[in-house]
């Protein structure tokens, strides 16, 4: 597999056509639950679309705030269950270090992967590089270890960011 193959999602320039993004993926999603037999309820879908305001991650308590704007009855049992949910169709991922949430980029083939997350700006990019994956799970069962998920993040500087100096 050529290395860019392995790029589920760069980091977007500012400027693209994002509500574009949205689109395709709310659409990705119709086809995700259809195919799963689970159902995209308005307040999933909602959610979703929010975890996809922007190419960076998102929070519980900021999906709150907004949808607490919307819906009076907005708790945050509701927004954790949806985020379950979403988490469980494979549609979003948990970037773990900043306890948040960002949408996937290719929520029809499961995969594990690797973040590039940049500490200036939030921007995240998605891999799912094999060579990557399978280098780790081998290394952890060298030692033993069974691996379940795998999910690596890395932190630092987005192409804008770095330039930016
Ligand atoms: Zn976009
Ligand atoms: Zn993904
Ligand atoms: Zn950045």
């Amino acid at each position: 597999m050529a290395p860019n193959d392995a790029v589920l999602a760069p980091f977007r320039k500012q400027g693209h056509d994002h509500g574009k993004c949205v689109r395709d993926a709310l659409t990705a999603a119709e086809q995700v639950c259809a195919r799963e037999g689970a159902s995209l309820t308005p307040l999933r879908r909602r959610v979703l679309e929010l975890v996809w305001g922007a190419h960076a991650p998102v929070r519980a308590y900021d999906l709150l705030d907004t949808l607490r704007g919307e819906r009076r009855r907005a708790a945050p049992p509701t927004i954790y269950r949806a985020l379950d949910f979403l988490l469980s169709v494979r549609l979003i991922h948990r970037i773990e270090s900043l306890n948040a949430f960002v949408g996937c980029a290719d929520p029809k083939h499961s995969h594990g992967g690797q973040f590039l997350i940049c500490d200036g700006c939030g921007a995240v990019a998605e891999l799912d590089d094999p060579t990557i994956a399978r280098r780790v799970a081998d290394r952890a069962r060298a030692l033993g270890f069974t691996p379940r998920r795998q999910t690596i993040e890395i932190s630092g500087r987005c192409p804008d960011c770095a330039a930016d100096g």
